[in-house]
């Protein structure tokens, strides 16, 4: 049996560092806001090239964070229009609508599932205020162009960084290319805590001050609120195991760049689309994602063959029941995509042998 993702097995790699800096918490005795969660949102920041990094519960609020605080800023209100792209996984938009703003959704490129500055271009209104780029499946999106526009328009960045840890360009990283990036640490992601756990990265000292203080009850000194704040803390336990698996992140992004490329060199069904990658470097392959005709036959044949696969995502945002005034629309791009993604194993622990069994029961398929 080739997993998807074994997350006991990329877990258990690391048992000893990850139980000592567990000890290290439980002997401390503290568990909110202390020296753990400090330390690994300054070494985050420094990792992603940014002045902060600011600890939160998940990746979602981290995204809806940002917009919150914008919103305190004045510098978002109700109503203002939040370009996404059609095709990302729904906390994008649910931190967009939560934040009773406007996602206004584009259309991505059918080879990179990455929307670019002409389809944003074409989306702005005077309403619109802010673009969230989504680096999906590890691959930024083409941000100098973005960035371009984003000026020209005044609309803010704000990075949907959650499947995209160490993505870079030109030695720039993700998070650090925007106003402000939302990050994930859910475990399945390439930095992946042992439970929940977020953060916002930026170097706007203001937008993180009010972030702070919005993800701790509105409260930057105790007992004193400030704003309609709420709780949303990285705890002492994750920071710290995040700490050891962040210092294992370089060596596992490049064991997946190994992986997909031994992929991209492999295969060669007529009947199976590789992803396209934007440029030669800083891919962090969070997933590798193909594309064909017939996914459902394309799947049963891995399964019988003992291979897990795993579709992102099966339904887009505007056809689920969640968003059910967006369901007459049509998004013809985004729905091929859904309809033909399959998701191909990919992690830091697979071995040569084994991508190697599934390159040859794709050609052979
Ligand atoms: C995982 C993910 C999120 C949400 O992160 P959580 O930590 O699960 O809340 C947001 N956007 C994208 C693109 C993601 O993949």
């Amino acid at each position: 049996m080739i997993k998807f993702l074994d997350l006991q097995q990329i877990n258990l790699r690391h048992k000893a560092e990850l139980l000592a800096a567990f000890e290290r918490v439980i002997d401390k005795g503290w568990f909110i806001q202390g020296k753990e969660v400090a330390a690994f949102e300054a070494e985050f920041a420094t990792y992603c090239g940014t002045k902060h990094a600011i600890g939160v519960a998940n990746g979602l609020d981290a995204l809806s964070l940002i917009l919150r605080a914008y919103k305190e800023l004045g510098v978002l209100s109700d109503g203002d229009e939040v370009i996404v792209p059609a095709n990302t996984f729904i906390a994008s938009i649910l931190a967009i609508s939560a934040n009773n703003l406007v996602p206004v959704l584009v259309e991505p490129a059918e080879d990179t599932f990455l929307f670019d500055a002409a389809s944003i271009k074409a989306c702005v209104t005077a309403k619109t205020k802010a673009v969230m780029p989504v680096h999906l499946y590890g691959q930024l999106c083409d941000m100098e162009p973005i960035l371009l526009l984003a000026e020209e328009y005044g609309l803010k960045v704000i990075e949907d960084a959650a499947q995209a840890h160490g993505a870079s360009y030109k030695g720039k990283k993700a998070g650090s290319f925007g106003d402000a990036a939302g990050f994930s640490f859910y475990p399945g992601k390439n930095l992946g805590a042992l439970g929940d756990g977020g953060a916002v990265t930026t170097n706007n000292d203001r937008l993180a001050t009010v972030i702070r203080a919005l993800a701790n009850y509105g409260s930057a000194v105790k007992y004193q609120n400030q704003y309609k704040g709420g709780n949303s803390r990285l705890d002492e336990v994750q920071a710290a195991l995040l700490r050891v698996k962040l210092r294992h992140l370089e060596a596992d992004t490049a064991r997946r760049r190994n992986l997909a490329k031994r992929y991209l060199e492999g295969i060669h069904s007529t009947k199976i689309i590789l992803p396209k990658m934007l440029r030669e470097e800083g891919h962090v392959w969070h997933l590798f994602v193909v594309r064909t005709a017939d996914r459902h036959a394309l799947q049963q044949y891995l399964a019988q063959a003992g291979v897990q696969t795993q579709i992102h995502y099966p339904i887009p945002p505007h056809q689920q029941q969640a968003y059910a005034e967006w369901n007459h629309l049509s998004y013809p791009i985004t729905e091929k995509i859904h309809r033909e993604v399959l998701s191909l194993p990919m992690s830091p622990i697979l071995s040569e042998v084994e991508i190697d069994q599934v390159i040859h029961l794709l050609n052979a398929y």
